[in-house]
């Protein structure tokens, strides 16, 4: 595996000459001290990952210029986790972690236990923590980020997936969360740490969802984001086909 840096820069801003956001930039020249003709590993965040070469740098531009041609690898897991809106420590946490373990998308909706509400400018927040969360595992996919200001919004967003589930810390024993359940494409619902109202969980079955437990002891929302996270991830790694069937063609 490479160990050059990983920097970031959307797909609208690839060219074989590349200008940094400021973030990128002064990461780039301050705190890793990188000077021209060192190598780096641009991502888009879309599946496209390449070596560059770092052409210029000044106080207000860094240009980096590619070194040849960018990989394209396939899209991660299907798993869509949808998480009610929590307080930033919690959010940031299950960001990091949902990015790490390769979640495909990261929906945060507005539940009515949840603490405070969702601002305008959210997705700009956590597109910055994917972004430090791929580059710590070295992942050219950042999931898709949105934001829903209702339940009524999320249920008609994930109506067409075909998998639903909430997690639901009222479920029965005998609605254990399945590795079955998680095959893609598939959306998983989190409650708020105030736990789902009742009115929310009927209209959850109502629009198709099925109830899932964890077991027996409550746990933390982003715990229990990051539990149904680690499985997928852990099924997708005893079985990644598309994966390998790309590289090989
Ligand atoms: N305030 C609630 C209570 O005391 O019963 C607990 C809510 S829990 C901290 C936050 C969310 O995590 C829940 O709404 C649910 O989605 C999920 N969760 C936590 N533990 C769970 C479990 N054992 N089974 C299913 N879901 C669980």
């Amino acid at each position: 595996m490479s160990r050059t840096p990983w920097v970031y820069a959307p797909a609208h801003a690839w060219a074989d000459t590349v200008e940094l956001c400021p973030d990128e930039a002064r990461h780039l020249v301050t705190v890793l001290r990188l000077r021209p003709g060192a190598m780096v590993t641009l991502f888009d965040g879309a599946g496209r990952s390449g070596p560059f070469v770092l052409a210029q740098t000044t106080k207000k531009r860094v240009l980096l210029r590619a070194h040849a041609a960018p990989t394209l690898h396939p899209r991660p897991q299907g798993l869509i986790l949808a998480a009610a809106w929590t307080k930033g420590g919690r959010r940031g946490f299950l960001v990091e972690k949902a990015v790490e373990l390769g979640i495909q998308d990261i929906w945060l909706w507005q539940a009515r236990f949840s603490q405070g509400n969702i601002p305008e400018d959210g997705p700009a927040v956590w597109l910055r923590q994917a972004v430090a969360a791929a580059k710590q595992c070295r992942s050219p996919w950042l999931p898709g980020l949105r934001a829903f200001a209702s339940l009524a919004a999320l249920l008609a967003a994930a109506a067409a997936t075909a998998r639903r589930f909430v997690l639901w810390e009222k479920a029965p024993a005998s609605a254990g969360i399945r590795l079955a359940d998680l095959a893609a494409p598939c959306v998983v619902a989190v409650g708020p740490e105030g736990g789902l109202d009742d009115e929310e969980v009927a209209a959850f079955i109502q629009h198709g969802w099925h109830p899932r437990s964890l077991g027996s002891r409550i746990l933390r929302a982003e715990t229990a984001g990051v539990y149904v996270a680690a499985l997928a991830h852990y099924q997708t790694e005893q079985s990644p086909p598309s994966q390998d069937a790309q590289e090989e063609s």
